[in-house]
């Protein structure tokens, strides 16, 4: 059978960098033209690693196979098409409002390296919007999103393929087994080898602590559980993209600490996007974060880079009563106000000392998120 040639006008405009391509069936992908032609080698349901661009690619099918078609090739390629050390999430100028009139995104500005980017904001700032338009559930108004050169607004099928999303509500269906879900979400992302199917399965089972209750039926459950199988079905195929929404919400201590445990231990290669309102989540986990707030970005960096703006400039006082409290509340820029031992405990904001009772403390990402808030409301 004569083998079927792709050459570079063939492929997706943003194949390019280093991948990992699965070929499914027997036979042959030979690469011309480019330095990795070296590399031709017989491909008998194996995972290997070659490097893009070739000027031409072509599949050559060993004598007792079907032809590779054309679009079959493309598909086995575009899931990992990108390589980790180039991946960089570029956010331009995203604006969404809904039919009711609520402006949830007002022109969103980020460049996003691969690692965990935490995206905070209280209760309606518009995060849940921007991670649905990430992950290809909402048309925007105007604006991009690329990954790397692939355009996940314009290129859905080859975004989903890239994808791993835990959306905040995470249905599964409750008399399935975690083993017997996974399995049908994997044929679903077109793994269709049965044994590198089962592989798969077993080791995110194993991955996300599953792996004791993996014969239980989902409804049965808790919800750091039902979390971390998000995670499980969410790294189906190899993301390149995971978006993970909300995802500590309503989990007890223990469970968010095993689950921020599980986030961390994702790759760094790929981009992964925490959104949350819990501040902790970032401080714990997250190499760069920016904070929202009605559909606008108000803060984008490294979490400590971000507490030099306010180093010395911190201060605390426990306030004696109520009407203290208050007063200080009237005179000073208040950052937060905590119960410690039954008593309020103020951090403020000020450039040099307030005044008798008032200690220096390290500033915390918190007063950040807060004094952000504070400030943006106030304008
Ligand atoms: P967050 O995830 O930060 O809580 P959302 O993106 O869910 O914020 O919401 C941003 C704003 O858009 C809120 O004011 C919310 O009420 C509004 N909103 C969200 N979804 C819809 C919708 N489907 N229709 C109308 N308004 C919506």
């Amino acid at each position: 059978m004569a083998p079927e040639v792709l050459n570079s006008e063939s492929l997706p405009r943003h194949f390019s960098g280093e991948c990992v391509v699965t070929i499914l069936r027997h036979g042959t992908l030979g690469l011309c033209e480019s330095p990795c032609c070296a590399m031709m080698a017989t491909l008998p349901s194996v995972t290997t690693r070659i490097c893009f661009p070739p000027t031409r690619i072509s599949a050559t099918i060993a004598a007792n196979q079907s032809a590779i078609s054309r679009s079959t090739l493309n598909l086995l390629l575009l899931p990992c098409h990108i390589s980790g050390g180039d991946l960089v999430l570029s956010i331009q100028n995203l604006t969404k409002t809904y039919p009711g009139g609520v402006r949830a995104l007002r022109g969103i500005n980020l460049e996003i390296p691969p690692g965990m980017f935490g995206l905070l904001g209280p209760n309606g700032a518009g995060k849940s919007t921007l991670m649905k338009i990430l992950a290809t559930l909402l048309e925007p108004d105007s604006g991009s999103a690329h990954l790397d050169s692939l355009d996940l607004i314009a290129d859905k099928n080859a975004t989903r393929r890239l994808l791993g999303y835990l959306p905040q509500e995470f249905g599964v269906y409750p008399k399935m087994s975690a083993t017997d879900l996974l399995n049908h979400l994997a044929i679903m992302k077109g793994i269709t080898n049965r044994g590198e199917r089962k592989q798969l399965v077993e080791g995110l089972l194993q991955q996300t602590n599953l792996w004791d209750f993996r014969k239980k039926a989902l409804g049965g459950y808790s919800g750091g559980m039902k979390q971390r199988f998000g995670i499980a079905q969410a790294l189906l195929a190899n993301p390149k993209l995971i978006i993970v929404d909300e995802p500590t919400a309503g989990l007890d201590p223990a469970e968010r600490n095993r689950f921020l445990n599980l986030l961390s231990s994702i790759g760094r290669s790929v981009v992964v996007i925490l959104s949350t309102h819990i501040v902790d989540d970032v401080r714990e986990l997250c190499s760069r974060m920016a904070v929202i707030s009605n559909g606008e970005l108000l803060v984008e960096g490294v979490p400590a880079q971000t507490l030099e703006a306010l180093r010395g400039r911190i201060w605390t006082k426990i306030a004696a009563t109520d009407s203290e409290r208050e007063a200080l509340e009237k005179s000073m820029q208040v950052v937060s106000t905590h119960l410690v031992g039954g008593q309020h405990e103020l951090r403020i904001y000020s450039e040099s000392s307030p005044g008798e009772g008032f200690s220096p403390v390290d500033a915390e990402l918190e007063d950040v998120y807060f004094l952000t808030l504070s400030r943006h409301q106030r304008n």
